[in-house]
């Protein structure tokens, strides 16, 4: 991967546009497998107990705020808003779990989000660190809605199911838990999704 962005910036001289388009899908399955390796090593290290937290006062909405301006980048080629509002909520967290957590979440939004909105909302209600991700993507149908936070399961049609590999949300279930917190899903067909944390 890191040759191939050193040869994309053209450091090494000018590259054809077959061989920039070549270098991207070489760049792209690079990524793909990358963060598929990733899974599979959380995965493995939940199941085995090695995963240990490192917990601190952390700011939900600042955490947030860096995982919606990043991802701001990748809505640019869709007619898509990404919204972050609410207020500051300190949670007891593990800061990069919680933005695996957070990236997983509001990235599935984008990523199934065509067009319309996918807002981030931070609230602290008495004890508890709240983050709702609402879309206005393709929604989930009811009776997949359990199965989706398992190992390797997606919904929806071919070519949604392509690009990812069904481990994001059993991995940020399974991390939610481990914070002693809980994430529920409520969808309706056609109209969006909404996980709350
Ligand atoms: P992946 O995104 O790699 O397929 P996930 O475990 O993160 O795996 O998600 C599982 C499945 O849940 C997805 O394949 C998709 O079918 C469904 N899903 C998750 N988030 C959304 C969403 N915001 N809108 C519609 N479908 C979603």
């Amino acid at each position: 991967l890191g040759f191939t962005e050193v040869l994309l910036s053209e450091i090494d001289g000018p590259l054809s546009n077959d061989a920039r388009e070549n270098l991207e899908v070489v760049r792209g399955s690079g990524q793909q497998l990358h963060s598929l390796i990733d899974d599979i090593l959380d995965l493995s290290a939940l199941e085995s107990g090695e995963l240990r937290l490192n917990r601190r006062e952390v700011d939900v909405l600042s955490i947030a705020e860096e995982v919606v301006r990043e991802a701001a980048i990748t809505t640019q080629s869709k007619p898509l808003e990404v919204e972050l509002c609410g207020e500051s909520a300190v949670a007891w967290a593990d800061p990069t779990r919680l933005r695996q957590i957070v990236g997983n979440v509001v990235g599935n939004a984008i990523k199934f989000t065509l067009e319309g909105r996918v807002q981030v909302r931070v609230e602290q209600r008495g004890r508890f660190a709240i983050l709702i991700v609402s879309d206005t993507g393709p929604g989930i149908a009811t009776e997949v809605q359990t199965a989706i936070f398992e190992e390797y399961r997606q919904a929806g049609d071919d070519a949604s199911r392509r690009v990812g590999t069904g481990l994001g949300l059993a991995i940020t279930r399974r991390l939610v838990k481990m914070h002693g917190g809980f994430i529920e899903l409520s969808s309706d067909l056609g109209k969006g999704s909404t996980f709350t944390i």
